[in-house]
């Protein structure tokens, strides 16, 4: 399965993501998760991104673009991916058919997670990250056992910079203007099917798995 989860910041791709990436056996790929590793380990392109993810804007398409062409073709991917937070503008997903033609492959379905906007302001200015294990967290909707500590691994939680009221704001505009295009590219291509991303947790991994396996079909 070569998956693309589409859909506004706080929609939920990565939750949905992880519970997916378990139950089929493929790697869950983040492009914002990659960056902000690069920036952990101080790498060039992380020095490089810094800014971006800073201010919530995107990060230049050469440099996106080319470190999902190497991360799709490591080991673990070659039977699959589920992408996050890529493609995220028209550029990139027309290079993006490039990339996947150019390694004989072709993606499966792109999942479309709808949310409302004043929804996605709550979920994203409540949501902490434990900085260690990467587990998520929202103080409202998903509080850890101990306040402030992660249940897996009892590290301090975090609140990620760019989840920060302002940013958010930016991030959706950015979201807006760049990335909403997609829905109508791939739905012209046959390939999105659209979930509410509304519902809880566990109903939304149970429309995407409906969804899964009717592109199957
Ligand atoms: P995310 O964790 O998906 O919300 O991404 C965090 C930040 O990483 C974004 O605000 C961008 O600065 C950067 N980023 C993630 N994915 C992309 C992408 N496909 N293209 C450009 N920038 C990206």
């Amino acid at each position: 399965m070569q998956i693309v989860l589409l859909g506004p910041p706080g929609s939920g791709k990565g939750t949905q993501a992880k519970i997916l990436a378990r139950q089929l056996g493929v790697p869950h790929i983040s492009t914002g998760d990659l960056f902000r590793q690069h920036l952990h380990e101080g790498t060039p392109l992380g020095v490089a991104a810094r800014r971006y993810l800073d201010a919530g804007t995107l990060v230049p398409d050469d440099v996106t673009e080319s470190m999902v062409r190497a991360r799709i073709q490591e080991p673990d991917a070659r039977v699959g991916f589920i992408l996050d937070g890529f493609p995220r503008n028209l550029s990139q997903a027309q290079h993006f058919e490039t990339i996947l033609s150019d390694l004989e492959r072709a993606l499966s379905v792109v999942i479309y997670l709808a949310v409302q906007r004043h929804t996605l302001m709550m979920r994203l200015t409540g949501r902490r990250v434990c900085p260690q294990c990467g587990a998520l967290y929202h103080v409202q909707f998903n509080p850890p056992l101990t306040q402030g500590l992660c249940n897996v691994c009892g590290a301090q939680l975090a609140q990620r910079p760019d989840d920060r009221e302002d940013t958010v704001a930016t991030r959706l505009s950015v979201y807006d203007a760049e990335t909403k295009p997609l829905i109508d590219f791939y739905r012209q291509r046959g390939l999105l099917q659209e979930i509410d991303g509304e519902l809880p947790v566990d109903a939304v991994t149970q429309s995407i798995g409906g969804a899964l396996a009717m592109s199957h079909d």
